[in-house]
């Protein structure tokens, strides 16, 4: 734990934070490089005239995306927003309430695109576009996990995340992006994953938890990689491979296909589930991240696409891969038209992980010995992107009932966390979108607030000593900023970890 930074006390009953201005305004992550940026098509650095391209940008993009427009416009200053977001909870800086952070854009609209502004910029409060102006932006724009929450409680339903996602893709087309997020991108553009392992690496570690699993249950449970003609094409977050809970799962994900005999298999070439892209607001680095995926399908000849425990890699597949790559329907190039064509239309494409172990479970193809779990009593956290941006199943709800189902299936032992945060309610981990980087710790403890706090409750009142997720960055950030809140860092798990240890494997 870094010794400077300090959690926010836990509060026993909630209330509005007393408002502290700028807060956070020394928060900031490290510019990319110039090298990071160009690696990738951007502009390497600001370059005179930026201010008009900035101008340029945000007027292509309220004109492409109407819903953009809409939130510009529409926003009445009811306030409903104000006290839902994690950062503004946690850190009490006022440029963390959802309408201040939509505002520090819509002040630029209003001065360049709307008649009020062009004229009596003071009276409607438009602002010049000025480097002060750009540096709040890419001090607040990455002080926003993207996590949606404050969207469910407005009226208009003005979606922040879009605005977060427009501020840093403007940022990013002047040259001022992010280092984290762009470093990243452009190692899954060259390597197949955002940690940049090679695939000797992955094949490695592979074998290495085919041995660890043999020595643990007897079974010759086997964990393939770009194995040509396999049913299915697991798609996971590479966390999966080498991180600290998130591996426990990638061997729950392969006990269940051994379990229930289907042929699977991993790709070197498409070893990433998350896509960054997204967290940029960037079409073309989401599409050519998102493309590896599809190149690593038809060559593979798989029948189903199914994505691992990873929250925005699932809006992604979920929202995105049907017209961006061909999974699902809608893609309409050539590529696409022949992966829907070789995919088996009779499975949804693309399957969560969750979606297909609950499939097994009702048709009676998984059986568990539930006991082993007994030494947990588990709650489940609920990921942001999975609840607010995508769902599972064919009912409403199933992105909530379907890891629920699984976790009641494998274990004795459930509890829920207070209502107001969890399901479309859940607040984020707080390292989400893009902020998951070592510079920002201090805003990862506090944004972390509510949900220790929902934690802290179960914890004292029922006992509660293991959080489940189905996300790698809620997995990730769970992990390090636990101990700030007086909890251990291994009580949080994956689902399919609760799985792995309860499964029975033939006939044992
Ligand atoms: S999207 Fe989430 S992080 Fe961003 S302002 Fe809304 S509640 Fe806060
Ligand atoms: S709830 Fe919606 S309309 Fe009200 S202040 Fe927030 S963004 Fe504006």
């Amino acid at each position: 734990m870094a010794a400077d930074i300090k959690a926010p006390p836990l509060r026993e009953f909630p209330t509005i934070p007393a408002l502290v201005p700028d807060a956070m305004a020394h928060s900031m992550p490290y510019v990319a490089s110039d090298k990071i940026q160009e690696a990738i098509g951007f502009p390497g650095k600001l370059e005179e005239g930026w201010e008009n391209k900035a101008v340029a940008k945000l007027g292509e993009l309220v004109g492409k995306y109407r819903s953009l427009r809409v939130f510009m416009d529409a926003c009445v200053h009811c306030g409903a927003c104000t006290d839902k977001c994690h950062y503004f909870i946690g850190t009490q800086d006022p440029k963390n309430m959802p309408v201040a952070r939509q505002d520090l854009m819509r002040s630029v609209y209003r001065r360049y695109f709307t008649p009020a502004g062009k004229w009596f910029p003071k009276l409607v409060g438009a602002k010049d576009m000025t480097k002060e102006v750009l540096d709040d932006w890419y001090k607040y724009y990455h002080q926003c996990s993207e996590c949606r929450r404050c969207s469910v409680f407005c009226p208009y339903g003005i979606d922040t995340a879009e605005v977060t996602m427009a501020g840093r893709e403007i940022l990013d087309a002047v040259g001022y992006g992010q280092k984290y997020s762009n470093e990243i991108i452009g190692k899954v553009h060259r390597i197949g994953n955002n940690l940049g392992l090679p695939g000797p690496a992955l094949e490695d570690t592979l074998l290495g938890l085919e041995e660890d699993v043999k020595e643990e249950t007897g079974a010759d449970v086997r964990y393939p990689i770009d194995v040509k003609g396999a049913e299915v094409l697991l798609i996971t977050p590479s966390a999966d491979f080498f991180a600290e809970p998130h591996v426990d799962s990638l061997i729950g994900y392969g006990k269940v296909f051994h379990a229930a005999g289907i042929s699977w298999t991993l790709s070197s070439k498409a070893s990433e589930a998350g896509n960054f892209g997204m967290f940029i607001g960037n079409y073309d680095q989401l599409r050519k991240i998102a493309l590896r995926i599809r190149e690593a399908a038809l060559e593979l000849g798989v029948k189903r696409i199914v994505v691992g425990e990873c929250g925005h890699a699932w809006r992604v597949a979920y929202s995105f891969w049907n017209t961006l790559i061909g999974v699902g329907a809608g893609g309409k190039d050539p590529f696409a038209i022949e992966l829907q064509r070789q995919l088996d239309q009779r499975h949804k494409q693309p399957t969560h992980i969750c979606e297909l172990t609950w499939d097994l479970i009702q048709r009676g193809a998984l059986r568990f010995d539930k006991e082993k779990n007994d030494h947990r009593v588990i709650t489940f956290h609920d990921s942001c992107n999975v609840a607010r941006a995508s769902r599972m199943g064919n009912t409403p709800g199933g992105q909530f009932e379907i890891p629920r189902n699984i976790i009641r299936a494998a274990a004795n032992h459930y509890v829920e966390m207070a209502p107001d945060t969890i399901r479309e309610k859940t607040f984020c981990c707080g390292g989400g979108g893009g902020v998951l980087t070592d510079e920002l710790l201090d805003l990862r403890v506090k944004g972390a607030l509510p949900r220790m706090e929902a934690l802290r409750a179960v914890a004292d009142g029922q006992g509660v000593n293991f959080m489940a997720t189905i996300c790698a960055i809620c997995k990730a950030q769970f992990t390090k900023v636990l101990p700030y809140y007086g909890f251990k860092m291994n009580m949080v798990g994956g689902v399919h970890q609760l799985v792995s240890t309860a499964i029975r494997l033939g006939d044992q």
